[in-house]
């Protein structure tokens, strides 16, 4: 009886083992199912094109070629200070680590290349967009600046961005590592999160919203000249940034459009929002 029952129990554990064995084999095969590592690798090279060639093909066009020249020219100005550069390089450096986690890591489980109905792109674009910059900006104004209840607790680390009172264009990278990665991990989380709602993304959706989520964040920072038609709202989502900067307690806390600080009263032209802050 007893070498009986050690046999049942025997069999019984290896049939578990086995039933384990398999489930992890599954769960790995799943996994590796899931993860599109190529689609990931173009997606990423595909982004350095379009904005190189993005950058080309505005040169042809004056107004952004001046603002291409006046940026540049700032820029060197301040690449010549050694502790602008320092951080300029400090900031590069942990980048390609965010990078590789990103494109590593986490796209590969949020692309796909079937085709699609046109309409999902637009839709996609706009959806992951509009909800990354909603949590930016609640990020942005609680944590990042003084808000009263929670008490800015990132300020220290914000400050470093806010040392630009008049920023150029590539003071959108003068910012403190830890900054670049709760930026982008916001970002990336975002489209994760819609990804498992909405199903996989687009590649080309992703490229897309990757080229318009940097330039829009590197126009905000543009020292820009051009005031008329067509280009109003380009001076005026840089001139609203460069309010932002001027000051630590300014409002305009979104980045991608001022939906939300129109909406939750912080806009701010120059002077201010809501009740002037207590010296
Ligand atoms: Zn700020
Ligand atoms: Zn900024």
């Amino acid at each position: 009886m007893v070498v009986r029952s050690g046999n049942v129990n025997g069999s019984g554990s290896r049939l578990e083992d086995s039933r384990a064995n398999r489930m992890s084999t599954t769960f790995l095969a799943t996994l590796q199912e899931q993860y599109h590592w190529k689609l990931s690798l173009i997606t990423l090279v595909a982004i350095f094109a379009a904005s190189a060639l993005g950058t080309r093909l505005l040169a042809l066009i004056p107004a952004f070629k001046e603002a291409q020249q006046l940026n540049g020219d700032t820029f060197r100005a301040k690449m010549e200070k050694p502790n602008y550069a320092a951080n300029q390089s400090w900031n590069r450096k942990w980048s390609l680590s965010f990078l590789l986690v990103i494109f590593g890591a986490i796209l590969p489980f949020c692309l796909t290349i079937e085709a699609q109905p046109w309409w999902r792109f637009p839709r996609d674009i706009f959806v992951i967009l509009m909800v990354y910059d909603f949590v930016y900006y609640l990020t942005h104004r609680f944590t990042f600046h003084d808000s009263g209840f929670f008490g800015g607790p990132l300020k220290w680390m914000h400050a470093i961005h806010h040392r630009q009172h008049n920023p150029c264009r590539w003071d959108s990278s003068y910012i403190h590592p830890l900054e670049v990665a709760i930026g982008l991990g916001l970002y990336v989380a975002t489209i994760f999160v819609l990804s498992r709602f909405m199903g996989n993304f687009h590649l080309a959706t992703i490229v897309i919203t990757w080229f318009a989520f940097t330039e829009i964040n590197l126009h905000n920072h543009d020292l820009w000249k051009a005031d008329h038609f067509p280009f109003k709202y380009l001076n005026y989502a840089s001139v609203m940034h460069h309010h932002h900067h001027a000051k630590f307690t300014g409002g305009n806390y979104a980045t991608i459009t001022l939906l939300y600080d129109w909406m939750f009263g912080t806009l701010d032209h120059g002077d201010g929002w809501g009740k002037p802050a207590k010296t």
